[in-house]
């Protein structure tokens, strides 16, 4: 690689010399003017392997931040915006958005970060500004919540990455699939430096999210049930998010069986496969309940076990939160009488958590070893076997797969 870097460096002296001929500009306007030259993998397209490309990537301009990544994971998000099956399909792109970096150069205007900060790059920002920022309840920031459509910056509506001046699509503004990348300063929390970034990286989306989502919204009281639709690390981290509650039967609803013996590590000590019965899960879970689990955390993105998760809760009292990313024409049909009947549906993103705010501290609750990241990391692959994380993703093989951007 290091061949291929040295066209771009002399390209890039040839720039920079130019620059510094006009003292005034070299001054003011060193960060804005440095493009760097990184591997990056590339979706060229719906489904096809990831390809690694050398991208060429702009400074950060106002409010942004130009990350280096050292550590990615992948989540089931990232599959689905791949395949395209269910989403729309915006290609080429560079995919990922659960990762873990250190702050390269910042743009103008951003005074909270700087080069070297220990970082973790999440997929919807905090402006500390608006109505939702203000809110206590919200997470679901005005300028910078999740926006899965959005292939550029928000300052500009112009990608940060290109290959021969061929733009790039960005991803949930965060694109962590390459060695560099550039997010808006409020998508990015500092954390403790000396977190281990190859743990920690975890927290950017999928433990975060699960926990969040069954500690922050659902919030379960000592000796409650809690039925977690979902095996995977987002409905093991709400598992988890049950057990430090004192939740004292947590069921496990997975159509792959293979989830349930890893899933006793979590806390989870009932099991329930909809596969083997002939009649609606929720049915199944309100019998073995006496009338239904007290709170649901759906972590599929299957509207089937949407519907299921909200209908297994108990009467009078019952809390569901779904958590999985639906199929873009998925419609939720339930009768009106379940909510009659005293049931509440709620929705998060990130597990309620406003980024910037929250997030250092759940890296510190990590450190303090109240929670145990190390479980949920099932594979680890180097950069150039990236497509093998997709591989263990797709046949339920991984929870978590840690990607090293080094190798
Ligand atoms: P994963 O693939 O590792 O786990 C999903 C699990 O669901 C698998 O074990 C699968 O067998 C199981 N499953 C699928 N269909 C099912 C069904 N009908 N009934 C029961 N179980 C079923 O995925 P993950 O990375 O843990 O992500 C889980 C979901 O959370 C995905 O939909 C992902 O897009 C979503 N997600 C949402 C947010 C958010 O902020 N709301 C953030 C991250 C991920
Ligand atoms: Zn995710």
């Amino acid at each position: 690689r290091d061949g291929k870097h040295s066209w771009a460096g002399h390209k890039m002296q040839r720039f920079v010399s130019f620059i510094e001929d006009i003292p005034f500009l070299s001054l003011c306007c060193h960060t804005q003017l440095t493009f760097l030259l990184c591997v990056a993998a590339v979706a060229w397209e719906a489904g096809k392997p990831l390809v690694l490309e050398e991208v060429e990537v702009a400074p950060p301009q106002a409010m942004e931040v130009r990350l280096k990544i050292l550590y990615a994971s992948l989540c089931h998000t990232d599959v689905y915006f791949w395949e395209a099956k269910g989403q729309k399909p915006i290609f080429p792109r560079i995919l990922g958005h659960e990762a873990a970096g250190i702050v390269e150069s910042v743009g103008e205007g951003v005074t909270e970060l700087a080069p070297g900060d220990h970082v973790l790059p999440v997929f919807t920002g905090e402006c500390k500004e608006c109505a939702h920022c203000l809110s206590e309840e919200s997470n679901m920031c005005d300028l910078l919540r999740i926006n899965t459509d959005r292939g550029v910056m928000l300052s500009d509506g112009q990608s940060r990455f290109s290959i021969k001046g061929k733009p790039i699509n960005h991803f949930l503004g965060t694109s962590t699939f390459s060695e560099y990348t550039v997010v808006h300063s409020g998508c990015v929390a500092k954390i403790n430096p000396l977190a281990p970034l190859d743990k920690v990286c975890v927290l950017s989306c999928g433990f975060s999210t699960g926990f969040g989502a069954t500690v922050n919204v659902a919030k379960p009281t000592k000796g409650s049930t809690v039925a977690v639709f979902g095996l995977g690390a987002v409905g093991l981290a709400a598992a988890e998010g049950a057990r430090v509650s004192g939740a004292s039967r947590i069921i496990g609803v997975d159509v792959n069986p293979k989830r349930f013996e890893e899933a006793k590590k979590f806390g989870v000590n009932e099991f329930v496969n909809p596969k083997d019965y002939d009649r609606p899960v929720q049915e199944v879970i309100a019998e073995m309940t006496g009338g239904g689990a007290d709170r649901s955390v759906e972590c599929t993105g299957n509207i089937d076990a949407m519907i299921s998760a909200f209908e297994c809760v108990h009467d009078g009292w019952g809390v569901a939160v779904l958590v999985g990313v639906p199929h873009k024409d998925a419609v939720l049909k339930t009768h009106p009488v379940n909510f009659l009947n005293e049931r509440t549906l709620k929705g998060t993103f990130f597990g309620n958590y406003k980024p910037r705010s929250d997030l250092p501290s759940v890296v510190e609750r990590y450190m303090n070893k109240e929670i145990e990241l190390e479980k949920f990391i099932t594979h680890e692959v180097t950069f150039s076997e990236i497509n093998k994380a997709f591989d263990y993703m797709l046949q339920g093989a991984s929870l978590r797969c840690i990607i090293r951007m080094d190798g």
